[in-house]
């Protein structure tokens, strides 16, 4: 198993004293999906995105931060997606995982419903500055739809989540996750004010 890690690493990583445990937790960070153009457009309330600041870094334990996780809800006009609000679900996080059982994300989902609202993205996140999927991640989602947004968040997002380009937009397309273009993020992923004020 070493072996095999070392060798799809390369020698690089191997030889700059890093442990295999540490390579290891590397290689499941890397980027493994396509980058593909960003399929329809998407907006993100900024009152949404404030709380998805300050609940993200809160899934936390007497060990310390945790990866967190919240889902993204909102309703859909044509292309055009937008999230209005976050819900943080109950789930099992520690250091260097967190997950939803089918019952939470059940319970997740009959809350945006009650609140008028879709589940329809979800953000997660990492330790160190990997924003990618990483394997298990790709099936962290129960029943993805074509178009979902899944977005990952490094350094369990202490550092807030602006620009949304800096962090790992993925989306699925035609059956599987990629990771989109940040320059079509950039352009199609906006930030909705909470006020505009043109004195
Ligand atoms: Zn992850």
């Amino acid at each position: 198993m070493l072996d095999r890690v070392v060798r799809e690493l390369g020698v690089d990583w191997w030889t700059d004293g890093r442990s295999a445990a540490a390579a290891m937790n590397r290689k499941s960070f890397t980027r493994r999906l396509l980058v593909r153009p960003l399929h329809g457009r998407f907006a993100l309330t900024e009152a949404a995105l404030d709380a998805a600041e300050r609940l993200l870094p809160t899934y936390r334990g007497p060990d310390g931060d945790h990866e967190g996780i919240l889902f993204l809800l909102g309703y859909e006009i044509d292309d055009l997606t937008v999230f209005t609000a976050v819900l943080a679900p109950d789930a099992d996080h520690g250091c260097g995982h967190v997950v939803c059982s089918r019952e939470q994300i059940l319970d997740a989902s009959r809350a945006a419903r009650a609140n008028g609202l879709a589940l329809l993205g979800q953000l997660h996140s990492h330790p160190h500055d990997s924003t990618y999927h990483s394997p298990g991640d790709d099936d962290l989602v129960l029943m993805p739809f074509e178009g979902m947004i899944s977005l990952v968040a490094p350094h369990y997002a202490r550092f807030g989540l602006r620009p949304l380009h800096s962090l790992g937009v993925h989306q699925y397309q035609d059956g599987k996750w990629v990771v989109a273009d940040p320059a079509g993020v950039r352009s199609g992923f906006r930030i909705v004010p909470t006020a505009v004020d043109l004195r």
